[in-house]
């Protein structure tokens, strides 16, 4: 039999000296996501179940969906066992490293004294952060083992110093949870691991059950399900939960000029089109010769058809776009508009470029930084804005674990001080008792 060669791996190529941009924006669409009423009548139902009957109903969609039907627990409280985190030295050690670079870049993040300022004499307006009491943290996967998004949410959570810190992850069909998830649980202090997925998973968070604790907010990447759950409880007042930015799938960005070294682009576009068969990448290429083009492409496909995710990086790639420009001032333009989760710059003098770089969740700098450092272990985070929400989201950071609150301390100077324009504008608003509260204040000074 004759062997016939795989299918070629290669993206779509679009050079702009030829093609409209209108005909770019089109090809860099994001693939469409799922219908949201369908997803929603999904979830409505599951959510109000667990509302109605706590822990029976969260067992009873973990029995369904996660196939664990000897589970009868729907919480793993800490201590944890020993035996539950039993694992080779090497992931310990690899779980150690990580958490520290992520804990040393996150506890950086931190303000040490508040904000204070002196806005009139005798008027101090001042900023200062509080812990978000209670979180709930959302690690995806029955089957993928995922330490690093424990991690990614975990760490600062802790680090931020919120009280309550509870995991929530589908367990296996044996009912239990990757010993990994656990051991990570362990280090950032958890009080507990809720074992179930999905929406269930996001109502007992949300709303609490006879085990499962109530949060302030949940965070976390998902799928559709638990992004869509996330979005419902987020608007029910009955729930007084928040959520981080709404997680789509993972997308790159690497912009290429002729010095950068085709095997290394190759394997930065293939490390996020393996992530799923949503997932887009995108390269730029700054006035590259054919040769040079040829060279990327030819590393692409050489490498992708040895991946184990083959499948899925053909899926990803059919919808991945090359850019070809002539100018760094084109490609940052092209960037800043896509808005990309992930920013590779692998051109000359790489750092110089980051001072334009408007809108992109995570850049990655200079040919030694592969994106996956990033997703790992070199201590920035991993769950960043897709989609183009880079524009306005930032990714989770230590901000998304705490609030700010502000005070105000006038002295009798101070409010002699700004009296009058508070006085006056109340009076435009016809509030009468606002402005009464200031005028009684300055009477009794006068008298
Ligand atoms: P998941 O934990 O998000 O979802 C599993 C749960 O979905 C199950 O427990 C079940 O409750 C629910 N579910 C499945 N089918 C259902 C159905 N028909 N009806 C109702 N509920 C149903 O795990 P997953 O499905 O493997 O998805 C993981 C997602 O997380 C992927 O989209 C992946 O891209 C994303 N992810 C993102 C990051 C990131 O940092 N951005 C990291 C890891 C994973």
């Amino acid at each position: 039999l004759k062997e016939v060669a795989p299918e070629r791996i290669t993206m779509k190529t679009y050079d702009m000296s030829k093609v409209p941009e209108a005909e770019l924006d089109v090809a860099l669409k994001r693939p469409s996501q799922k219908s949201p009423e369908m997803i929603y009548n999904v979830i409505k139902p599951i959510i109000d179940d667990v509302r109605q009957n706590g822990d029976r109903a969260v067992l009873s969609y973990t029995h369904k969906f996660d196939r664990a039907t000897s589970l009868t627990s729907a919480v793993l409280r800490a201590p944890f066992p020993e035996s539950l985190m039993q694992l080779p030295a090497e992931t310990i050690k690899a779980i150690d490293v990580s958490f520290e670079n992520i804990r040393k870049f996150h506890a950086a993040q931190k303000e040490d004294k508040p904000l204070e300022v002196e806005t009139m004499p005798g008027v101090i307006c001042s900023r200062f952060m509080r812990p978000i009491e209670a979180v709930g943290l959302y690690v995806p996967g029955g089957t993928a083992v995922l330490p690093s998004t424990a991690l990614m949410l975990g760490v600062p959570a802790m680090v931020a110093g919120c009280k309550k810190i509870v995991l929530a992850s589908p367990p296996r069909p044996d009912g239990s949870i990757t010993p990994e998830i656990v051991y990570v649980a362990h280090k950032v202090g958890a009080e507990s691991i809720v074992l179930a997925g999905g929406a269930q998973a996001v109502a007992a968070m949300a709303y609490g059950t006879e085990s499962v604790s109530k949060v302030d907010k949940i965070l976390g990447p998902g799928n559709q399900f638990v992004t869509a759950a996330k979005m419902y409880v987020s608007n029910d007042t009955n729930a007084g939960v928040g959520i981080d930015m709404p997680a789509g799938p993972s997308e790159v960005l690497v912009i290429a000029d002729k010095d950068a070294n085709p095997a290394f682009v190759a394997s930065d576009l293939l490390s996020q089109a393996e992530h799923g068969v949503d997932s887009q990448v995108v390269l730029i290429g700054v006035d590259l010769t054919k040769d040079q083009l040829t060279a990327i492409e030819d590393e692409l496909h050489k490498q992708a058809v040895a991946l184990p995710r083959v499948d899925i990086v053909r899926g990803s790639i059919a919808h991945s776009v090359t850019v070809l420009v002539k100018t760094v001032d084109e490609a940052m333009r092209i960037s800043n508009k896509y808005a990309p989760e992930h920013l590779i710059l692998q051109v000359k003098d790489a750092e110089k470029l980051v001072d334009r770089v408007m809108n992109a969740g995570s850049v990655f700098i200079g040919e030694w930084t592969p994106e996956s450092v990033g997703d790992y272990s070199a201590g920035v985070n991993h769950s960043l804005p897709t989609y183009g929400y880079a524009k306005q989201y930032s990714g989770v950071n230590l901000g998304s674990f705490v609030k700010h609150i502000t005070s105000s301390n006038l002295t009798a100077e101070g409010l002699r001080n700004v009296g009058e324009a508070v006085m006056q504008l109340a009076k435009v608003e016809e509030l009468e008792a606002h402005r009464r509260a200031v005028s009684i204040r300055l009477e009794h000074m006068n008298r």
